[in-house]
């Protein structure tokens, strides 16, 4: 059985997101998206509404998901048993950022594999960051968003 967990903050979820989730279905028996818990950083959207976007937006897909952790995505890797850890790669940027990352976790727990997914061309400048800038300061970002996230 391979289990991928997609870990990430999704505050909220993103279309880009949504299309690496999407498109990494057909590779993996079941997908965890795993909402990190982060002492020190304060989300903007609550964890409730972050959960409930995301489960409503892949209730059509049996093998996908949603949990929310605190503590190392290696750990819960463990946890959950995952022999994956799904990310999606816009920039090179991203790639700088996740290959550091990815390269720590590989150490940390060697059964571990990091499977990369570029983002669609369309995606590319989607971020949760910006999402969260437009809201703030009165903007629509509806078509940023998967149609089960309500940004109001
Ligand atoms: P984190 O807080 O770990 O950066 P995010 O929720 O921002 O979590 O992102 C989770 C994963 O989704 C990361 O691998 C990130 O690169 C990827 N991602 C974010 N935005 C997009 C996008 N627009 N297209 C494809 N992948 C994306």
């Amino acid at each position: 059985m391979k289990i991928a967990v997609f870990p990430g903050s999704f505050d909220p979820i993103t279309i880009g997101h949504e299309s690496i989730i999407k498109r990494a279905v057909p590779l993996f028996d079941k997908i965890i998206i795993a909402i990190g818990k982060n002492a020190d950083k304060k989300s903007y959207f609550p964890i409730e509404k972050r959960i409930a976007w995301i489960k409503e937006g892949f209730k059509d897909y049996p093998s996908i998901t949603v949990s929310e952790y605190s503590g190392l995505t290696v750990d819960f890797c463990k946890i959950v048993k995952a022999q994956y850890i799904l990310r999606g790669l816009r920039t090179s940027a991203d790639f700088e950022f996740e290959r550091s990352v990815g390269q720590i976790n590989k150490q940390l727990y060697p059964e571990v594999e990091t499977i990369f997914l570029l983002s669609l061309p369309e995606h590319t400048s989607i971020s949760s960051s910006t999402i969260r800038d437009i809201v703030s300061n009165g903007g629509d970002a509806s078509r940023f968003v998967p149609k089960s996230v309500t940004l109001i």
